[in-house]
């Protein structure tokens, strides 16, 4: 069936360029792919963005609109499809511009033949995985597949200015296992790695997709909870403590403990302004919470000086 072959999307406004590709992709010698067309900006970029794409080819003149601005409206969007772009005619500024743009390859519309463009597909598929692969070991953490703390620090300085320039609340969650490290003392540092991993995964399970839990370092994740003020935050923080709490973890084969945690709750722009404070805050509720008892969650706007 034809829906099992990766798909690729040309985005032409010229129903020629859509027939010839047709016909190209009919003489490709070793790989097999369905092609899509889109012949607008707008029906192009709608598509891309679905992110059901193998590989695009952008032309570079879209009925008046510019196929350069599709690439970077697309990436800003977080599209991560390998675009090939094509041109009408040779240019080595537009070569260059696509190229910054994001473009994996340019192709020259009148020297395309079907091994020309078989060959630019099958160079763009194979980096495109490499960079995906490159992104995923530059944003996660390898133990627990969460985002990693540089990830953390560029997802709270966005929310945490998007919060302070409109007004409105983002919460941050930091959670601090309890007595972790004799998890690791009793029944060594692998259990302890087993713990982590399903921690993370129960964490996650508790929060929106659009959350993005991370680890924030050692046994401590942090969450940033978009347009969350402290009541619905607290809400999740202390579902998290439950579910973390209720099952016992197999921290290796026929060994269960009882994992507990805490979480320290801030919110911008009333608490703090800036991602140092924000964390601070967060700290210093988190500190509370072990001071406390541990197993539970408070927020720092609760607290009393
Ligand atoms: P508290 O309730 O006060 O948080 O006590 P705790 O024992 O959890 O606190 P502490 O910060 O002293 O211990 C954290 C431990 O986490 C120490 C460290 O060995 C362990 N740890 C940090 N990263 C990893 C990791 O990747 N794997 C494993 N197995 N252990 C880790
Ligand atoms: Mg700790
Ligand atoms: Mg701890």
């Amino acid at each position: 069936m034809s829906s099992a072959l990766p798909r690729i999307l040309l985005i032409d406004d010229d129903r020629l360029q859509q027939r010839m590709a047709e016909e190209h992709f009919k003489r490709f010698k070793a790989a097999k792919y369905a092609l899509d067309w889109a012949p607008t900006y707008e029906d192009g970029l709608e598509r891309l963005l679905t992110g059901s794409y193998a590989a695009c080819l952008l032309d570079y003149q879209l009925g008046g609109r510019d196929g350069l601005e599709l690439i970077r409206e697309a990436a800003a969007k977080g599209c991560q499809t390998p675009i090939v772009f094509l041109t009408a005619e040779q240019s080595e500024h537009i070569d260059i511009q696509a190229m910054n743009a994001g473009a994996l390859d340019y192709l020259v519309k009148g020297e395309i033949t079907p091994r020309v463009l078989e060959r630019s597909l099958r160079y763009a598929l194979k980096l495109g995985e490499t960079l995906g692969e490159l992104r995923r070991l530059a944003t996660r953490d390898q133990l627990t597949g969460l985002l990693n703390r540089r990830e953390f620090d560029r997802i709270l300085t966005e929310e945490c200015d998007r919060a302070v320039r409109f007004s409105r609340p983002v919460s941050l969650l930091v959670v601090d296992l309890d007595h972790f490290k004799r998890v690791n003392d009793v029944h060594g540092h692998q259990a302890g790695d087993a713990v982590l991993r399903e921690a993370a995964r129960r964490l996650a399970g508790q929060v929106r997709s659009v959350d993005r839990p991370t680890r924030f370092g050692g046994e401590e994740f942090a969450i940033v909870l978009m347009e969350m003020d402290r009541a619905q935050a607290m809400e999740v923080a202390r579902r998290m403590c439950t579910s973390m709490s209720a099952t016992p973890i197999e921290a290796a084969p026929g060994v269960f403990l009882n994992i507990t945690m805490s979480v320290g709750v801030a919110v911008s722009p009333s608490e703090a302004k800036d991602t140092r404070s924000f964390v601070a805050a967060a700290d210093r509720a988190l500190y509370a919470a072990k001071a406390g008892g541990r197993n539970q969650a408070v927020a720092f706007g609760d607290l009393k000086d």
